[in-house]
């Protein structure tokens, strides 16, 4: 595929001159057009020399890191070996060390910093901190992704996404001229567009229909749904070359659905607010390639030893940027597989599949098995609800847990049994019950839906 880059030169036409921030992306750019043949040792032995340097800065700057590293890990001569030693960072802890993770002092190369939320729908979200740079590297993912996918700038793209704005409601979304941050001062591109999660699938389907984009960008769960309903209604839309998955784990079966309704291809791509991108779909196979010149991306056991290929393990994720709250082998609360290297011919490690642990899949009484909608905000409606887990006993049943800082009145008890048939089909029976705390997996995670079938 080819860019039309920007110049920024009065006269200079051919070749463009780029402005410095889009030069330095392409630049960037241009290392990992590079980096991703090298070999998987190749990689991790530069991957070492960037989270030295890293490891190095947290022991100076971060309270928590001093307290973890000095005198007990030798940054010098870390090696694959005495990495294992550093210990995992939950989300539990990050909770709880809140100040002592930030860096007393960042670089000042580093540009601002700004504060980033997950969205816990658990009800537990978990506050960091961001740098310019680390936004700066989600550009650079972004424009990998964007190659590797051989996507046209000039074509359109749509996104149906979380956004409070108001402006994002139903029936016209927002629209702008371009794609956004990664490609902005870069080169030109066609326009894009984005309507709010919340809108009903019909009004979705009506807004495609109107805004023909050529590329669609939302969760595996709306994906999913709207197509279930382009093909009991038999839409099409003739414009759409491409969808792209992300936030959510990919159910089976959704790649042949999309193909099979519209005919286009499914991308998915993994990546959180915390830690940039992760992993991001071969331009040739099903599979992911880590994205190793980001982040460090280890799958380990039950017992905190590193998984082979084929086995499925907890994702622990360094990102080797954030010099403002080091995030160093931090559990994100997914699962993951790793494969055996690609044919492609890429070095960056393979993961087979990943597998979201929040959101097991819940089981219809037909068989028809999907990842249940379940918001927190909806239940703060009714009642203040505090955390809620749900159980899927058999095919008919689920018990919903609730922790609540009073009892539940019978009113509330009614208007959630309705939101719940609401979220989670009419079928099911739902026995509600006020606990004290919530079941824990076996390694301690908590799920927010959890199915015993
Ligand atoms: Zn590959």
């Amino acid at each position: 595929m080819t860019i039309s880059i920007n110049t920024t030169v009065k006269g200079i036409e051919w070749p463009a001159l780029p402005s410095p921030i889009a030069a330095a992306r392409l630049a960037a750019l241009f290392q990992l057009e590079q980096t991703q043949w090298w070999s998987e040792e190749k990689i991790r032995k530069h991957q070492f020399v960037q989270i030295k340097s890293l490891l190095q800065h947290s022991l100076e700057h971060v309270p928590y890191y001093k307290n973890v590293f000095e005198n007990k890990i030798n940054i010098e001569t870390l090696n694959e070996t005495t990495w294992l030693d550093i210990p995992i960072l939950t989300r539990d802890k990050v909770q709880q060390s809140g100040d002592s993770l930030r860096s007393k002092f960042t670089p000042p190369g580093h540009g601002s910093i700004s504060i980033q939320r997950t969205s816990g729908s658990t009800g537990k979200p978990v506050e960091t901190l961001a740098t310019e740079i680390n936004t700066f590297f989600w550009n650079v993912f972004t424009l990998r992704n964007h190659f590797w996918h051989k996507r046209d700038f000039s074509l359109k793209l749509a996104a149906i996404r979380f956004n409070t704005d108001e402006n994002a409601k139903p029936p016209h979304g927002i629209h702008s001229t371009n794609w956004g941050r990664a490609t902005h001062g870069l080169t030109e591109t066609g326009a894009s567009m984005m309507l709010s999660i919340l809108t009903p699938v019909s009004e979705q389907v009506a807004w495609l229909q109107r805004e023909k984009p050529n590329y669609l960008l939302t969760h595996p769960s709306v994906l999913q749904e709207l197509a279930l309903h382009c093909q009991r209604e038999n839409v099409q839309f003739p414009s759409l070359c491409e969808v792209g998955t992300l936030s959510e784990a990919l159910p089976e079966g959704l790649r042949e659905l999309c193909h099979k309704v519209w005919g286009v291809k499914l991308v998915d791509m993994y990546s959180t607010t915390e830690l940039g991108y992760l992993a991001l779909q071969c331009p040739e196979h099903e599979h992911y390639h880590v994205q190793s010149e980001g982040v460090m991306f280890e799958v380990l056991d039950d017992n905190d030893k590193p998984c082979k290929p084929g086995e499925v393990g907890r994702v622990i994720i360094t990102n080797l940027h954030n010099y403002a709250f080091p995030l160093i082998r931090y559990e994100v609360g997914d699962f993951a597989e790793l494969g055996e290297a690609c044919d492609c011919g890429r070095g960056l490690p393979v993961i087979k599949r990943i597998i979201g642990r929040y959101r097991n899949l819940l089981t219809m009484p037909s068989g028809e098995r999907h990842y249940p909608q379940l918001g927190i905000q909806d239940l703060h409606e009714i009642a203040p609800v505090q955390q809620f887990q749900a159980v899927q006993h058999s095919l008919n049943d689920i018990e919903i847990r609730l922790i609540l800082p009073r009892p539940l009145q019978a009113e509330e008890k009614e208007k959630l049994t309705v939101l719940f048939k609401e979220m989670m089909g009419d079928c099911f029976s739902f026995d509600i019950q006020q606990v004290a705390s919530l079941r824990r997996s076996a390694s301690g995670k908590y799920e927010e839906f959890i199915s015993e079938l």
